[in-house]
């Protein structure tokens, strides 16, 4: 079986869906492996290192032409998904649930797409197939990096014979993967690290990592389904942001990773929070899209600075900024995934499977994943 690896063509990604070091497991399978030219540019893996590692390196056309399954990190553009062909496999992280009509066009175009971020998370047998994890990690620890590039102060006590830095108190909004490396890593750089989030098993883990729980007076307890978390209703909230408001005033570095599944991020830094911070301080919003964000103010894709010198810098793509790091995760994640579906060399998908049956979103001509086909449904006939 032929196995493609897609230059990504969305704006800004610099990723790639597989790395050399990854292909030897595939290649002991009986696997095939073709890389498009220029794949791994953007993540400076050039084409040589593929053609070393047992990958036979083509053109556009005849990756697409050639190839089984196409691998991928973000799903198909519109024009991609014209060129996959009908028996074609493509897998990467495809947003089914954002984008539920690319799923409809893949299937009428008889495709089978299988996407990454809808595996069971929770299952253990999965955790290696875990790429909203490895990905959410990434981010976790380059928004640190953009927070404490952008602060125009030290992160940790400093003593030295020109004096005194205090140290930074940075707050972590929201304790997922990507939270809990946000305190790690600004833990290691040396600040005083707070914490929060509604669900609360979420303290003992962030205290474990030498953070200091911010605790509300007002108790919240949004456990959702699936470790995640449940929007707030309308009264919680207030209560949530008229003491939040209050510690963001005292902090020099806030960062927001706070999602709720197929909802908007909550808004957790309202505009008058950010007007009480002192001038020079920094918010970096890992929540923001085009939905919105964490940061009443942020604006996706930029950073800005308000009229009170407060810097908020909302990345859109954070992983893609550490694409070779990024890559090398997201290479196992989607190895380990297509390797769980392979028997004797060829794609075998067994409906049985937990992770298949919750995976391939389209197949024959139909979209078989049932969120997804709800959505696609005309408003009502559910
Ligand atoms: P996420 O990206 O959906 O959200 C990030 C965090 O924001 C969550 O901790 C959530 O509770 C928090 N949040 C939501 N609304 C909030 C609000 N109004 N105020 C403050 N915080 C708010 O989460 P994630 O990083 O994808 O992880 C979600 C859960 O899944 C966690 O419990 C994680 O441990 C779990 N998980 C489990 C496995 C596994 O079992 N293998 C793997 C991955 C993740």
């Amino acid at each position: 079986m032929k196995v493609g690896v897609a230059r990504e063509a969305a704006p800004g990604e610099r990723r790639v869906a597989l790395v050399p070091e990854a292909l030897g497991k595939l290649t002991a399978a009986g696997l095939e492996i073709l890389v498009e030219t220029g794949a791994g540019a953007g993540a400076q893996i050039p084409d040589e290192q593929f053609v070393e590692a047992g990958a036979k390196v083509v053109p556009t056309a005849e990756l697409y032409a050639q190839s089984d399954v196409v691998l991928r990190v973000q799903k198909p553009t519109e024009s991609e998904a014209k060129i996959l062909r009908k028996g074609q496999v493509v897998i990467g992280l495809l947003s089914p649930l954002l984008d539920p009509k690319l799923m409809q066009t893949l299937a009428d175009g008889g495709v089978t797409a299988i996407s990454l971020d809808a595996i069971p998370r929770t299952l253990s047998r999965a955790q290696t197939m875990d790429a909203l994890s490895s990905q959410a990690n990434v981010g976790g620890y380059k928004a640190v990096l953009l927070a404490a590039n952008a602060y125009g102060r030290y992160f940790p006590l400093l003593t030295t014979a020109a004096g005194t830095a205090k140290p930074a108190n940075v707050l972590i909004l929201g304790i997922g993967v990507a939270g809990l490396q946000a305190i790690g890593t600004a833990k290691r750089l040396g600040a005083i690290v707070h914490a929060y989030d509604v669900r609360p098993e979420t303290r003992e883990q962030a205290e474990s990592l030498g953070a200091k729980f911010v605790k509300l007076k007002t108790q919240i307890d949004a456990t959702g389904a699936g470790g995640y978390a449940r929007e707030l209703t309308a009264e919680e909230r207030a209560a949530q942001q008229a003491e939040l408001n209050e510690a963001i005033g005292n902090m020099d570095v806030v960062i927001t990773t706070a999602q709720v599944p197929g909802r908007k991020p909550p808004v957790l830094v309202t505009a008058e929070a950010v007007a009480r911070m002192k001038p020079g301080s920094v918010i970096v919003d890992m929540a923001a899209s085009a939905l919105g964000g964490n940061c009443e103010l942020s604006k996706a894709g930029e950073t800005i600075v308000t009229d009170n010198g407060v810097t908020i810098i909302a990345p859109e793509n954070l992983p893609a900024s550490m694409p070779a790091g990024a890559a090398a995760f997201y290479a196992r994640n989607i190895s380990a995934l297509l390797l769980g579906m392979v028997k004797d060399g060829t794609l075998n998908l067994d409906f049985e499977d937990e992770v298949t049956k919750a995976t391939v979103i389209t197949k024959d001509g139909q979209v078989v994943s049932e969120p997804v086909s709800k959505l696609l449904q005309p408003e009502g006939a559910a």
